[in-house]
């Protein structure tokens, strides 16, 4: 069983589009969504949910205002000054909460509770190019990285159960905890990268995790001839760090109509783009074989 993360160093580069085409071509896959944060796999795959699941993550404290006393006590001691004093009750705000227990701990009278924080859903669901599994975390929820390791593990579980060789995960952008959740034990890393100044800047940052990880790593540059000197650019820098770029793809509107239309845009359209994305499957499916 062989694992493929598609990522980016940031958003807007394309990586979904990639991976909902990799979902079209792959044979005896399971497709897992790490993009918890902003899940969006799912518009173009169109999921029959079978299992729905609650994500529970950390604990958050609720007052029982019949035993409360408004002593005040959990306020002097609430260090990121998450309990007030609203209508003369004692009242406190979830966004500024860390979850630390304290307020419970002093309380005089025991109204307070920890309580388990239900942060938000994780589905296991049938499309027509195979099993999916994602995610959604509520806003401004934290623990994405917890989430995305749930996403992969049962992706991983229904890969094994059903003899499945490869699972193909769509990463989160950006290089913090969910990316680490999404790279970690992952055979290949296959990073959508844009030729903008960001585009570059973030592929530097994106592969350098990557490799601290020790993961396999390809690039593959989206709408390379918008700019044909960053694109030269990133060449370059890839080739001074020996990491293969598998391919480029040209910019066109076909993919835009193929994002309205909600497929994949290998299902969408035969031209030029759709043959460049179809050569990078056949490249990726060489490197983990
Ligand atoms: S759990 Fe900690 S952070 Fe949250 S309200 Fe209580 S003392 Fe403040
Ligand atoms: S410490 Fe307990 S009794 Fe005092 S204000 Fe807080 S919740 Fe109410």
């Amino acid at each position: 069983m062989k694992e493929i993360v598609i990522i980016s160093g940031k958003g807007g580069t394309g990586k979904t589009i990639i991976a909902a085409s990799m979902a079209a071509l792959a044979k005896n896959k399971v497709m897992g969504d790490g993009d918890v944060d902003a899940s969006n796999l799912y518009l173009l795959l169109h999921p029959e949910i079978k299992e729905k699941h609650d994500f529970y993550a950390g604990l958050i404290p609720r007052i029982d205002l019949e035993k409360c006393t408004n002593c005040g006590r959990c306020q002097e001691v609430c260090r990121f000054e998450a309990i007030k004093t609203a209508r003369d009750k004692t009242v406190i705000d979830l966004i500024s909460c860390e979850g630390c227990g304290l307020c419970a701990l002093v309380c005089p009278v025991q109204a307070i509770q920890m309580k388990e924080n239900r942060c938000g859903e994780w589905y296991i669901s049938e499309t027509k190019y195979g099993p999916l599994v994602y995610a959604r975390l509520g806003i401004a929820e934290e623990n994405s990285g917890k989430l995305v390791t749930l996403v992969r593990q049962n992706a991983q579980a229904i890969a094994k159960k059903n003899n499945l060789e490869l699972i193909i995960v769509d990463g989160p952008p950006g290089i913090g905890c969910p990316l680490i959740a999404t790279l970690t034990g992952a055979n290949l890393a296959v990073v959508v990268t844009e030729p903008t100044l960001s585009g570059i800047h973030d592929l530097g940052r994106v592969i350098k995790v990557a490799q601290h990880f020790s993961i396999k790593t390809v690039v593959i540059i989206n709408k390379y001839d918008i700019n044909l000197e960053n694109s030269a650019k990133i060449e370059d820098w890839c080739r001074k760090d020996n990491i293969p770029i598998i391919g480029k793809i040209h910019f066109d509107n076909i993919i835009t109509e193929a994002l309205v239309k909600g497929m994949p845009v290998v299902e969408y359209s035969d031209n030029t783009v759709t043959k460049e994305i179809k050569d990078i499957w056949q490249k990726i499916k060489t490197i983990v074989e």
